[in-house]
């Protein structure tokens, strides 16, 4: 029987007569980048939802992380988490910074305060967590130790676009948080992202240097080019109507998933951990499950079900960062997640046959065992 592919995730689409709703300005004024209209309207818009006073688009997300951390003018150190993907510890090297990796807290998956004071040296600048899959970081404990030592905290939340802590949203923690709108994030640009920032001044440094390092048409800082064009804010304008019923749907599928998983022995959620609606990570437990997550992951590939090893492997073992770890690697925590980690297949459009036919196939995979 032929089956359609089911991926980890799915594009949320606008609806097509929104987008070409706005169309018909952006044609005439023939103002297609440069922080136009559209531009201005989605920065105003994404600032009073995410609830930050200074707040700055991109092109993408990773630029945006990297102009926050130049427009901060680090230098030496930079403690990460070695279980993310690839741009949060690839930023911290375009600035001529040094990734230092410590480990993680079993529970949450994001960095372990404990480790991240064990790594702190003279020459550390700042510490930048990533809540991951929109788990938030234990950020009290962080900024604790940020206060202690003098440093900077920066979070990658690109899974965590309206995330809160206790109420709180969760860009309110820390110096500056980055967003991610790529076509994999629930909320998106096609490519694109944000920075929210805790100081006014971060916001004009990025400002200049994502346009060139312009003032007045003359280069004042070694900028780049890192500007969201007129049609990714379209876009995201138009995906702002249809983000309510997503985040809706998702939260059915997150339940449909939890009420499947509560009856699994060995398998752990952690959807009661965050509010993000953005991916479902399990982890399985050979020992208990008598299967390992890469068992499972065959079996659900031969039927089409492609979920993902978010994150896998970790980025201290990427080939052209490993030769360069001059210092004690303990990552037990990390090791051991990386190893058992899984997303499941997670958007809005699952809701139904989609999403059935995963559990369908979760049962007749668990009674071959
Ligand atoms: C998607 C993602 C990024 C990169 O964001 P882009 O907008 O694609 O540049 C960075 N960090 C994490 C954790 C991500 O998942």
């Amino acid at each position: 029987m032929m089956h359609k592919k089911i991926l980890v995730t799915q594009t949320m689409m606008p609806k097509r007569e929104a987008v070409e709703g706005m169309l018909d300005s952006f044609w005439e004024s023939k103002y297609v980048t440069n922080c136009g209209p559209y531009h201005q309207d989605l920065e105003a818009k994404l600032a009073k939802m995410l609830d930050a006073k200074h707040f700055s688009m991109f092109s993408n997300g990773t630029l945006g992380l990297m102009l926050g951390m130049k427009a901060m003018d680090l230098q030496g150190e930079v403690i990460v988490t070695p279980f993310t993907f690839p741009a949060t510890v690839t930023a911290i090297e375009w600035c001529n910074l040094k990734p230092v990796f410590c480990d993680i807290e079993e529970d949450t998956m994001c960095l372990d305060p404990k480790a991240i004071e064990a790594a702190i040296t003279s020459k550390t600048a700042a510490i930048l967590g990533v809540h991951v899959y929109g788990i938030p970081c234990d950020v009290k404990a962080i900024q604790k130790i940020a206060d202690q030592h003098d440093l900077k905290v920066i979070y990658d939340a690109a899974h965590a676009f309206q995330s809160t802590i206790d109420g709180i949203p969760i860009a309110h923690y820390g110096d500056a948080t980055m967003f991610s709108f790529h076509a994999t994030k629930l909320f998106n640009t096609i490519e694109g992202g944000g920075m929210v920032y805790k100081d006014a001044t971060l916001k004009e440094k990025t400002d200049q240097l994502k346009n060139f390092g312009l003032v007045d048409g003359v280069s004042q800082s070694s900028g780049i080019n890192a500007k969201m064009n007129e049609v990714q804010a379209i876009f995201g304008l138009a995906n702002l109507d249809v983000l309510d019923a997503e985040h809706h749907k998702r939260r059915q599928v997150i339940q449909i998933y939890d009420a499947y998983f509560k009856d699994v022995k060995g398998i752990k959620t952690y959807s009661h951990l965050m509010n993000s609606d953005q991916y479902y990570p399990i982890t399985i437990d050979l020992n208990i499950t008598g299967f390992n997550r890469d068992e499972l992951i065959q079996y659900l590939n031969d039927k089409d079900i492609y979920p993902r090893k978010y994150f896998y492997p970790l980025c201290s073992d990427y080939s052209y960062i490993k030769d360069q770890i001059d210092y004690d690697l303990h990552l037990p925590v990390a090791e051991k997640i990386v190893g058992n980690v899984l997303c499941m297949p997670f958007y809005g459009e699952l809701l139904g046959p989609d999403l059935d036919r995963i559990l369908a196939e979760l049962n007749e995979f668990r009674s071959t065992l």
